[in-house]
């Protein structure tokens, strides 16, 4: 086995912490059945108790363990068939084994089966079901590189395991399969339509509307992501801002312009101050190359951060969230 990999299934055998990667960003994770390993998670982040937490396992046979799945075995085979290992995480009753402090005190629980190696081969070499949420303060960008989380955590966490940069970027699709219809509580890289087509039934979208009318749900809250930097949202496709008054601003496009010089000129901009997520508005490569963009441009020195908004399709549902509740600290 491999010796980080040992070392951090030792570390949470003991009742520790340890920095893990996933396909979707960097993951803070504890021993899931152990409530005093999972509390140093919510101080670590500043996290607040009432914000629960996913449960990460290794396969479908580990659901049975921690979850009552029987009324909900049609959709459950489905979607792990489908999507798992994956980013998407699905609401269900827990058993008695899981800690409240993981839940909230909630009677359900997210689950999830990652995708990664690393976070794989700690699954198995602990052989323990972990609570992981994101690697950041509460409140801030998720990392989904190695040096975000110690640039942010680095003092607080021994063991931090290096797994690249996250593949897609964004947190996991949140399902919950207990409603009668099931609904979307947070967005991701799998979609609605996607999970739909699987299912063979309607599924309910997340809509923005509705979360900011329910802030006690948990997770759901407006303001999340957030840079310290402000961050102002201009319409997909908009090219004008003389509107936006800033010393230092810079601008970031979902596609690369064609002509990025040209823009920076008739903005009287230095061209380095113009960025773009993808050179073709893919956008699987702008959900990659979000938080880490916000992240570098949070630490540069710029007092405004113009970002564009991604056209509201596929996955870019789901950036558009993340780039809306990061905003809105900044709206007033
Ligand atoms: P993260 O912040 O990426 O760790 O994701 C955790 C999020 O999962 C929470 O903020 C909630 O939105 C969601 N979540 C976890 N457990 C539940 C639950 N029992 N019911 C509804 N949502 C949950
Ligand atoms: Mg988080």
């Amino acid at each position: 086995m491999n010796a980080d990999v040992f070392a951090a299934s030792q570390e949470l055998k003991g009742g520790g912490v340890v920095v893990l990667p996933t396909e979707t960003v960097y993951g803070l994770a504890a021993n899931a059945l152990d409530a005093e390993a999972v509390k140093k998670i919510f101080a670590i982040k500043g996290r607040p108790l009432n914000d629960p937490l996913i449960l990460h396992v290794l396969d479908i046979s580990w659901l049975e363990r921690y979850t009552h799945v029987e009324k909900f075995l049609p959709r459950i085979e489905k979607i792990t068939e489908t999507f798992w290992p994956g980013p998407i995480t699905i609401i269900l009753p827990k058993k008695e084994i899981i800690p409240d402090i993981v839940t909230a005190g909630f009677s359900t629980v997210a689950v999830r089966c990652p995708d990664h190696p690393t976070f794989r081969a700690v699954l198995k070499a602990s052989n323990l079901p972990l609570a992981a949420p994101s690697a950041n303060p509460f409140g801030y960008v998720s990392p989904t590189r190695i040096g975000q989380v110690k640039a942010t955590l680095g003092d607080k966490v021994k063991i931090m395991l290096d797994g690249g940069e996250c593949s897609v970027g964004l947190e996991s699709t949140i399902l919950d399969i207990t409603c009668p219809t099931p609904r979307i509580l947070r967005p991701g890289a799998i979609t609605a339509d996607a999970i739909s087509k699987v299912l063979e039934e309607d599924v309910v979208d997340y809509d923005v509307q509705i979360v900011s009318q329910n802030p006690n749900a948990p997770g759901q809250l407006k303001q999340h992501y957030c840079t310290n930097t402000r961050l102002v949202l201009f319409e997909h496709g908009h090219r004008e801002f003389s509107q936006y008054f800033a010393k230092k601003k810079a601008i970031v496009f979902m596609q690369r312009p064609n002509n990025p010089d040209e823009i920076a000129k008739k903005l009287q901009l230095p061209a380095e101050d113009i960025f773009w997520l993808s050179y073709d508005g893919n956008l699987d490569v702008v959900a990659r190359n979000l938080f880490s963009t916000l992240q570098y441009l949070d630490s540069a020195q710029y007092d405004t951060i113009l970002c564009e908004r991604p056209p509201r399709e596929g996955i870019g549902i789901a950036i558009d969230d993340r780039l809306l509740r990061a905003a809105a600290k900044f709206n007033g």
